[in-house]
């Protein structure tokens, strides 16, 4: 299996992790990256797993979704007060998990399907990266 990877850094969004008992559960923010890596078992005609300039699409879909953005738990209790108070303080993104490692697997979710598309199945993402600052990072990788 061949693999390669693509990051996008230095993408401004906050997050709120409301179970968490220290300052965490604080809304805050980060300069994140998300990092990406593809698996294939066969090369495309030009060698590569994975065209890089061919995925504006995943580009367009972080900047459209994540870029400076508000992220909660879907069970978050204040999340209906925090958005009703300031509705358009937040451009809010809810996810199951928004540690790192629950947002590493929302992204695989989403970002699995679109990879296929592209490539005709051809392509399948194994893992994903995510790096909320210089020191902290989670990922998640493929069950297969
Ligand atoms: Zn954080």
């Amino acid at each position: 299996m061949f693999t390669c990877s693509k990051i996008y850094t230095d993408i401004p969004f906050a997050h709120r992790q409301h179970t968490h008992d220290g300052h965490c559960s604080l809304i805050h923010g980060h300069n994140w990256s998300i990092k990406l890596t593809f698996k294939a078992t066969e090369l495309d005609e030009n060698g590569f797993v994975i065209d890089f300039g061919k995925l504006k699409f995943i580009r367009q879909w972080i900047e459209e979704h994540l870029d400076h953005a508000c992220l909660f738990n879907e069970d978050d209790p204040l999340l209906d007060t925090i958005l009703s108070a300031a509705p358009h303080a937040y451009k809010p993104y809810v996810v199951r998990r928004c540690s790192c490692e629950g947002l590493a697997e929302h992204l695989f979710g989403i970002f699995t399907p679109m990879v296929k598309k592209a490539t005709s199945n051809r392509v399948g993402i194994t893992r994903i990266d995510i790096q909320e600052d210089s020191r902290n990072a989670g990922s998640y990788t493929a069950k297969t």
